[in-house]
């Protein structure tokens, strides 16, 4: 199959729910990406936070084949090696104390839905169940979690949405607001990533924190995005200095397969129980295994070296002619400019680059292992692209 005839083969027989860019990725390694007609990418999208170890990453690989070799799937009413593995790992590397794994970033968040739903309600009535998310969020495709998802342009075509949701400024005003004797849980991302890397105020976060303490409401963090090392952190509340009560994470964390994790922390650790929730594929060996290669690997000497290189394309990035501002933490990047982000990302995928947008701005995943040269690279066509 060419690439023309592969573009149609697409068009007529997937659902029409995504515009394409027209670039077909068939390989690489590392940081480089090749497509099917032989042409190579610096990569700064990592298939949007997820091939955090970039393409064809050693360690993974033989973390996943060794696996494969073995058993591919093990069915939740069994144990499991590699999944009680994965969760003694992220429990010894957070505080949480129980995981429930699913399969997705919606997944993992449905599970904290529930668990704080559940939660309130047997502590205090049924109708305790409302959640607070902040305007501009991102949680997911889901009935519950595009629901949960602050941005009026989610709330169409579907009705009838959850009940139970409710959307707040990010100040405490906006969290007072919103806020009444049913409220469960506050959920929220640190950096909302799909709608422009735009980092939370520190000091909002910590006093949300407080807000929820008093009032034994649970804080839900959806590090799907901003976890697994992305920020320079293993997961941006680390970075944030607070201790939430539910985190859920996905994306890096499988490092290409598809895993995603709800991590209960002490309050909730025994909310759920038998029967409560489920999953056909969740904790699925394989990706558990590739998932424990990623986490074991996220030391505090490859989070510094995050950390510095992120500080390193962001000050680059910064003295490009109509940059207007550069947001985000670790290599979770948001750059801000006058011009049309997708023409921007347009324009460096002819060139060799591929970035991603979020909003009006263009937005950097790259993976966790990249390098100065390829750096470099990067910021050389956004100069060429952003600078004229
Ligand atoms: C991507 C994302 C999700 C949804 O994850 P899926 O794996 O696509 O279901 C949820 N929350 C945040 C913050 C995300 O970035």
């Amino acid at each position: 199959m060419n690439e023309n005839t592969l573009f149609e083969c697409d068009k007529s027989n997937i659902a029409n729910t995504y515009a394409r860019y027209g670039v077909a990725f068939v390989g690489g390694k590392g940081s480089t990406l090749i497509d099917i007609n032989g042409k190579e990418y610096i990569d700064c999208a990592t298939g949007i936070g997820v091939n955090a170890f970039g393409v064809n990453d050693e360690a993974w690989k033989n973390a996943v084949i060794n696996q494969i070799n073995q058993i591919q799937h093990v069915c939740n009413l069994y144990y499991s090696k590699p999944q009680a593995e994965l969760a003694k790992l992220l429990c010894e590397k957070t505080n949480a104390k129980k995981i429930f794994f699913a399969n997705s970033g919606a997944e993992a968040n449905e599970c904290a839905i529930k668990t704080a739903r559940k939660y309130s309600s047997s502590r205090y009535g049924e109708q305790r169940y409302e959640i607070i998310t902040l305007k501009n969020s991102f949680h997911g495709r889901t009935m519950a979690t595009l629901t949960a998802t602050g941005q009026p342009n989610f709330h169409k075509h579907f009705n009838p949405f959850l009940q139970g949701f409710k959307y707040a400024e990010a100040t405490m005003d906006g969290i007072w607001k919103q806020y009444t004797d049913k409220t469960c849980a506050v959920m929220m991302e640190l950096i909302q990533g799909e709608s422009g890397v735009n980092a939370l105020d520190k000091e909002f976060v910590k006093q949300v924190e407080k807000f929820c303490k008093e009032r034994d409401i649970l804080l839900i963090i959806d590090e799907v995005q901003t976890g697994n090392g992305r920020t320079g952190y293993l997961y941006a509340y680390q970075g944030f200095d607070i201790s939430p009560d539910i985190v859920t994470t996905a994306k890096g964390l499988g490092n290409g397969l598809p895993i995603g994790a709800c991590m209960m922390f002490e309050k909730c650790e025994n909310t759920l129980t038998y029967g409560d929730h489920g999953s056909t594929f969740g904790g699925n060996p394989v990706a558990c295994a590739g998932a424990i290669s990623v986490i074991e690997r996220l030391n505090d000497h490859l989070l510094l070296e995050v950390q510095g290189k992120g500080a390193y394309l962001k000050a680059h990035i910064e003295r490009i002619k109509n940059v207007k501002s550069v947001s985000g933490m670790g290599l979770m990047i948001g750059i801000e400019t006058d011009k049309n982000a997708k023409e921007i990302a347009e324009q460096c995928l002819k060139r060799g680059l591929v970035v991603l947008t979020a909003h009006q701005k263009v937005r950097l995943l790259p993976p966790l292992i990249i390098n100065k040269t390829e750096m470099d690279v990067a910021i050389r066509i956004l100069n060429e692209v952003i600078g004229q």
